[in-house]
Order: C-alpha cells, then sequence, then structure tokens
C-alpha cells in the first residue's frame, strides 16, 4: 500500500471515530455527521496543516488564542523544560514556582492597582469568579446584602457557564436555559449600524451612556457590579464602541459605587493594538478578566486580576468563613503559567506590541476595500481584529435570512482557497495572530473578498 493511501485511511477512519464519538460545541451534529470534517495535525506559524499536508492560515487564530503562531520555540522550550520538573501540582495548600513568577508578571503590566491573581482555566470561569468575588465583596466589606445584582450590555458574551450566561445577552446561547439564570440589568451597547436606542447616529453622541446612567442611578443601591466587554464586543459580532464609551463607563460606575468588570477574554494580550483594552483609555477596573491569550493560545489557563482592597474584605478570622471558597482542579497549572511567562517574554523581546502597528494600518487599509462590495453592510476595525457584516440590502440594513447561511458558505468557499476563518452569523470575523506577516494579512483579505463576491455575487 502507498504512503498516501495509508494516510487517507488512516484519515477516513478518524472522520468515521469523530463522527461516532466527539460531540462539538456549538455545532449543529445532524450537519456534522453529514460532513467530512476537517482534520488539523500540525501548526506552523500562521498555518494549521490538514492530514494531507494542506495548509490553511489560522485567519481567526485557533478561536482568538493563538499570539505568536504555531510551533513558536519560547513557548514550546518553556512547556517542554517545565514537563521536565513537573506537570501539575495543586494550589490548594500549595504553591507553585511559575504560577507565583507568572502572578508577578501580570500585576506588572496590568492596569495599575491590581494586585492579586486568582487563576482558573478559560474564559468562562475568569468571569464566573469576578461575579462571585464582586458579589461577596460588598457583603463582606459593608454588610450590604443589598448589592447583589449585576448590569451588562445588550450583545454581551461573557462565557457558557451560568453566571457567566446570565450576565450574557445573545439570545442563541442563552435562551434555552433562561429560567435558570439570575436576573441581570441591562444597558445599551454602542452598536452604531443598528442603533439601540434609535437615535441618529449624527445626533448621537451619549446616548447609550444616558440610559447607562439613569439605570445606575436607580439601581446602584442593588448592583454590584457592571461587566463589559472592553472596547470591542467578541461573540456580537466584533462590535467597536465608540472611542471614550470604555472611560466613561469607568467614571459612571465609580459615582454610583458600582464595581467594574473588566472582560478582555476575547481582547486582552495584543489584539486590540494595546496589550489590554483597558490601557487604551487608561481604565483599571475592579476586575480583569483573561484567559484565551494569555498562554499564547497553548495552553486553557485563566485569571481574574483584583485590588487588594477587594483582597482585604476577604481576610478573617478562618471561622468567619469569609475565605473566597472558589477552586478548579488545574489551578494555576504549571505547564500553562510556563507557557504563559513564555508568552509575555516574548511581547517584551520582541517589542509585539509596538511592532504591530504597520501591519494594523495595512489591514485598516485592506479592508476599506470591502465596504464598496453590495453585500458588506458594516465593516468593523481595531488592532488585528475585523468584523465584516454581510447584508441582504445594504440601503435598508436588512440581513440574510439565517437559514441562507452566508456567513458559514462564504468561510466554506474560503477554506477551498487554504485559509480558516469562522464567521459569527452572518459577521465574518478576521483575526489572525499577532505573528501574522504582511503578505499574509494581504492574501487572507483577498481570499475574503473575493469568496464574499463569489458567494453574494
Ligand atoms: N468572555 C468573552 C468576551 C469571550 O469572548 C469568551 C469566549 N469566546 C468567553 C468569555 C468565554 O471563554 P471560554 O470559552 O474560554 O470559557
Amino acid at each position: 500500500m502507498k504512503k498516501t493511501e495509508k494516510k487517507t485511511g488512516r484519515e477516513k477512519g478518524l472522520q468515521e471515530l469523530d463522527k461516532l464519538h466527539v460531540w462539538h460545541p456549538f455545532t449543529q451534529m445532524s450537519e456534522w455527521e453529514k460532513s467530512d470534517p476537517l482534520i488539523i495535525e500540525k501548526g506552523r506559524g500562521n498555518y494549521l496543516i490538514d492530514m494531507n499536508g494542506k495548509r490553511y492560515l489560522d485567519g481567526v487564530s485557533s478561536l482568538w488564542v493563538n499570539v505568536h503562531g504555531h510551533g513558536k520555540r519560547r513557548i514550546d522550550t518553556a512547556i517542554k523544560r517545565q514537563l521536565d520538573r513537573i506537570a501539575h501540582s495543586t494550589l490548594l495548600g500549595l504553591a507553585n514556582v511559575p504560577s507565583i513568577e507568572l502572578a508577578k508578571k501580570l500585576v506588572d503590566i496590568a492596569p495599575r492597582g491590581l494586585k492579586k491573581v486568582f487563576y482558573s482555566d478559560n474564559g468562562s470561569t475568569a468571569v464566573e469568579i469576578a461575579l462571585k468575588m464582586a458579589f461577596q465583596y460588598w457583603e463582606q466589606a459593608h454588610d450590604n446584602f443589598e448589592k447583589k445584582k449585576f448590569i451588562a450590555f445588550t450583545g454581551a458574551y461573557h462565557g457558557d457557564t451560568f453566571g457567566s450566561m446570565s450576565v450574557g445577552e445573545i439570545d442563541i446561547f442563552v435562551k434555552k436555559y433562561r429560567p435558570l439564570l439570575f436576573s441581570t440589568l441591562r444597558a445599551p451597547y454602542p452598536y452604531c449600524y443598528r442603533c439601540p436606542v434609535e437615535k441618529d447616529r449624527k445626533d448621537c453622541k451619549t446616548a447609550c451612556l444616558e440610559v447607562f446612567e439613569e439605570t445606575l442611578k436607580k439601581h446602584s443601591h442593588e448592583l454590584a457590579a457592571c461587566v463589559i466587554e472592553p472596547l470591542v464586543q467578541g461573540a456580537a459580532g466584533m462590535i467597536t464602541s465608540p472611542p471614550g464609551f470604555l472611560k466613561e463607563v469607568r467614571r459612571l460606575t465609580k459615582k454610583y459605587n458600582v464595581l467594574l468588570i473588566a472582560d478582555e477574554v476575547a481582547v486582552g494580550f495584543g489584539r486590540t493594538g494595546h496589550m489590554f483594552a483597558c490601557d487604551a483609555e487608561g481604565v483599571t477596573p475592579d476586575f480583569l478578566c483573561l484567559a484565551k491569550g494569555i498562554t499564547g493560545g497553548y495552553m486553557p489557563l485563566a485569571a481574574t486580576l483584583t485590588t487588594e482592597k477587594i483582597y482585604r474584605t476577604f481576610l478573617g478570622e478562618y471561622a468567619e468563613y469569609k475565605a473566597f471558597f472558589h477552586g478548579h482542579t488545574y489551578t494555576g497549572n504549571p505547564l500553562g503559567c510556563a507557557a504563559a511567562i513564555a508568552n509575555l517574554d516574548i511581547f517584551e523581546k520582541e517589542e509585539v506590541i509596538k511592532n504591530l502597528k504597520p501591519r494594523i494600518a495595512l489591514f485598516k487599509k485592506l479592508l476599506k476595500d470591502f465596504e464598496s462590495l453590495n453585500h458588506v453592510g458594516e465593516v468593523r476595525q481595531l488592532g488585528l481584529i475585523a468584523g465584516i457584516e454581510l447584508v441582504k440590502d445594504k440601503a435598508s440594513k436588512e440581513p440574510f435570512a439565517p437559514k441562507d447561511r452566508i456567513g458559514s458558505l462564504v468561510s466554506t468557499d474560503a477554506r477551498e482557497s487554504g485559509l480558516l476563518i469562522r464567521p459569527l452569523g452572518d459577521v465574518l470575523v478576521i483575526m489572525p495572530p499577532l505573528s501574522i506577516k504582511e503578505a499574509e494579512l494581504k492574501r487572507i483579505c483577498k481570499i475574503v473578498y473575493d469568496s464574499i463576491r463569489e458567494i453574494t455575487g
């Protein structure tokens, strides 16, 4: 038997096994079962490689996580070195070397005033932890049992656990579970292309913030915290907020004595052109939630950072039970922390943020061309994040029918040309690793452009 035939046989076998046993996330499995799943076997630089050796540009950073490319030597080596020492030991009653060193590094680069690091292993838990800490803070610091609600924004997505779903709003993700969720107050997010307060964009500078302030004024006595995806709402369709919005949210939350939770799970670690989105507006939240890019996209690790002031309210005698009774088995996993330290070292040594600037400018220029396409309603971009919203009718902004699956068709077409992207409904997402080269960025944009034309005509 030839080598290629053997390989194809192995691929077929794995495809069948996948369909038999693996239940994929956010996937209608009846469609999946009819498909021939693409199986990724390797990754090199900004490419993913399938079992036949075909290379695909990783256009969404393997779901917004990869930062410096695949097979980045410094991270590979850091993990291997750590593996030679120990793969895992617990943070319950013990400390470990990389989790301490990483905490120091995170505190050094985070917005000033965030001094304490609580580890977990994914974005949802990073948010869940901030919600629980904020809730417990009011009770323990002020004997205030009334402040037990949260305010979040329209279109918010903060994860798939019950707490994070409760502050989220996107119907398809949370609707079925609503009877099980706690109620959250909602403020309009400035999705200016489809304005949530129905104001004409030209006249509007602060309509969303006015509603936000009114709600805070009315409910501050019962509000523990506000949760926001700073600068860009990810899952809602890469919706960028107008400059100054985040800063105002911080000012108002302070004014009305409500804590601020910045969910930087998607936007942290350079994606916006800043290390953290909060840096862009000089904002220090009370909680900073980090995951995805924290390890350069290598390992499941997350961190919730908070202030000394909040931390202190959890101190007391053992029997007062003021401790934070929360912890996941793999909390502070040494392999993940070693990868994260290497990730941060690369940022520093390779001056990643500074070197991003010309590529961000190029990306902006390339995306401009999309605006003239007949079915492109809006192009949103910040840093190396872009959302291209496809519409049936440009003048009326009428969306395509969900059954048309336009976003999905365009992405499938792009795959044929060697680019992997995953849309959010009819919003095409481009979010390559920060290591993307100029020529690769050009190629990504060309493929997406051609695929939009191919599918929408
Ligand atoms: N918050 C935001 C803003 C996210 O984009 C995501 C994931 N896309 C999450 C939280 C949840 O992260 P995870 O999937 O790691 O639980």
